[in-house]
């Protein structure tokens, strides 16, 4: 499994102190770090908005069989044609992990086709509660467990309806927020987690780890479809059929 990490980067370039208190090199390779606890067959990538084509030339997305996305300033330097060019990837089988502000990213807007609105505050309580027990990405996960302190993120949250609702997050504010969600596009399985704000310790949180690991499974493809378009049926399998009795 080829496995893609992206990361705006934004905070750690211009060495804001409280985000690189949390990750010091970079939220990146705090997930790296995650994504190589599942061994030694997982080949993993970093790319960040600071490199050449955003770290994401056709070389790296075209081998790239999961790719893992964290964005929340930068959402708008993301060039409109590398979108394009995960947009299609995905619809061929890729898998698409995003991660907590991701929710406002062009990659859910475009994907996913709706605005990824919702509302937030700062420096809230979290415990997250497992609502899907039998899905795979809830694997080795409790009913429900206490993540600590987190920004809060709550309905409504503009998505499309999830195929499956995974995690329900509550926050010491009263609000709740869907905070694990999977959908499909084409060939493509898409996983949207919502803990991971870069000042708090989320993804440092043992069942984060598992969950993240646990979604970059389950979204790894099982197929690729190889050719995108309609091609006129020549020769009719019924044809072919009659012609070898
Ligand atoms: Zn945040």
């Amino acid at each position: 499994m080829n496995v893609t990490i992206w990361n705006e980067n934004i905070d750690e370039t211009n060495q804001v102190e409280k985000v690189l208190e949390v990750h010091p090199h970079g939220i990146h390779n705090t997930v790296k770090d995650i994504i190589a606890e599942l061994g030694d067959d997982v080949h993993i990538t970093t790319a960040t908005l600071q490199e050449e084509q955003i770290g994401l030339p056709d070389e790296v997305l075209n081998q790239t069989d999961v790719l893992i996305w964290w964005s929340h300033k930068g959402h708008d330097q993301v060039p409109d044609e590398i979108v394009a060019k995960i947009h299609h990837r995905v619809l061929a089988g890729m898998g698409l992990i995003l991660l907590h502000s991701s929710h406002y990213s062009k990659l859910l807007k475009t994907i996913l086709g709706t605005t990824g609105d919702l509302q937030w505050r700062d420096d809230t309580y979290e415990r997250i509660f497992c609502v899907n027990p039998t899905h795979p990405i809830a694997q080795g996960i409790p009913e429900n467990f206490e993540l600590g302190v987190e920004e809060c993120y709550t309905e409504y949250f503009d998505i499309p309806k999830p195929d499956d609702v995974i995690f329900l997050g509550w926050f010491d504010i009263g609000n709740v927020f869907r905070s694990g969600c999977t959908w499909t596009r084409g060939y493509g399985k898409i996983f949207y987690f919502q803990p991971g704000h870069e000042t708090n310790h989320s993804f440092f949180h043992p069942h984060v780890r598992q969950i993240i690991k646990n979604g970059c499974k389950w979204v790894c493809p099982t197929a690729y479809k190889e050719n995108f378009g309609a091609p006129h049926i020549d020769v009719t399998l019924e044809e072919i059929r009659k012609a070898n009795q």
